[in-house]
């Protein structure tokens, strides 16, 4: 192996150990903690089949409790298998989509107010899920809406869209609703020349007027809507905004608390491979008696062999 092989992880190795240090505040007491533990295990238990269990279930005496303090300043505690892994190793689950975050990030529970979600190119289209609705009601299906215009929009008959899970360039998933018949290779659909300077013109009517701001309001949604009109007006939109931006925050440092299941020095027990050989030993042993006393038989009534 190179120096170059093992220069990264090196590298990697550095960079976690950088984060140790002094979190504020305490740890929970380790009976909270463990039956917190054990809960999530038995959610997860009645989740899997019990084949899986081994792969996918947790065991509590296997986990390492730390405290990790966040870029917004909060501090959670989280589990490492093992004490030689930091919590930057592990991918920490996203509790909307289910996916896994990218490591180094926690989804932060604290409510830290309104934020505005960013748009993020989208980098994978991975997997999809179609989805089959009834035909549209007659009367608008929403208040704020005229007849007029609930009939141009309204699906007479039974449909379906297809729901895409796509991985964002910031490394969270979304989900994007397509035409069931559309795919990756395609691209997407354009609006025609004369279309795209009639929303234009829309749009810039609607932003201009003084007394009315227009939707959508300054800001990360205005900006995105020009950026779709330059590009034509794309359907499948090639990017999305990212609501677990606004929720995930960087891991700042972490500190050691111990064990989930309080480690006791206990005596190593016996090698089972010395029962073993000692059975096999056993086994042989009888053999050879049980021979001699054939060949003693034999010896003594030599007309019987
Ligand atoms: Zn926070
Ligand atoms: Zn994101």
């Amino acid at each position: 192996m190179s120096a170059a092989d093992t220069a990264p992880v090196d590298d990697q190795t550095r960079e976690s150990a950088r984060l140790l240090k002094r979190v504020p505040g305490r740890a929970r007491p380790q009976k909270e903690a463990l039956r917190e533990f054990e809960e999530g295990v038995a959610q997860l238990r009645q989740h899997y089949d019990p084949v899986f269990w081994p792969l996918f279930v947790p065991e509590a005496k296997n986990m390492f409790r730390w405290r990790v303090e966040l870029e917004c300043g909060c501090t959670h505690e989280v589990y490492t298998h093992g004490e030689d892994k930091y919590p930057d190793d592990r991918r920490f689950p996203d509790l909307i989509s289910q996916c896994r975050l990218p490591s180094g990030e926690f989804w932060c529970t604290t409510d830290h107010g309104p934020a505005q979600k960013p748009y993020r190119d989208i980098v994978e289209w991975v997997d999809r899920k179609v989805t089959e609705f009834p035909a549209d009601p007659v009367e608008p299906e929403y208040d704020w809406m005229d007849a007029e215009d609930w009939a141009k929009i309204r699906k007479p008959k039974p449909h379906s869209s297809a729901f895409w899970r796509v991985k964002l360039s910031c490394g969270h998933y979304e989900q994007v609703c397509t035409d069931v018949d559309w795919k990756p290779e395609d691209g997407p659909k354009l609006v025609s020349e004369e279309r795209i300077v009639e929303i234009r013109r829309d749009f810039e009517e609607s932003w201009a007027a003084a007394d009315n701001p227009g939707w959508p309001e300054k800001g990360f949604e205005r900006d995105h809507i020009r950026k779709m009109i330059d590009l034509r007006w794309p359907r499948p939109e090639p990017e999305r905004d990212c609501f677990t931006c606004t929720q995930v925050r960087r891991i700042t440092g972490y500190q050691r608390i111990g064990w989930l299941v309080t480690r006791t020095r206990t005596r190593p027990a016996p090698r089972p491979s010395t029962n073993l050989d000692r059975e096999k030993i056993e086994a042989r042993l009888a053999a050879a008696e049980a021979e001699v006393q054939r060949l003693r038989k034999q010896l003594d009534n030599p007309g019987n062999a």
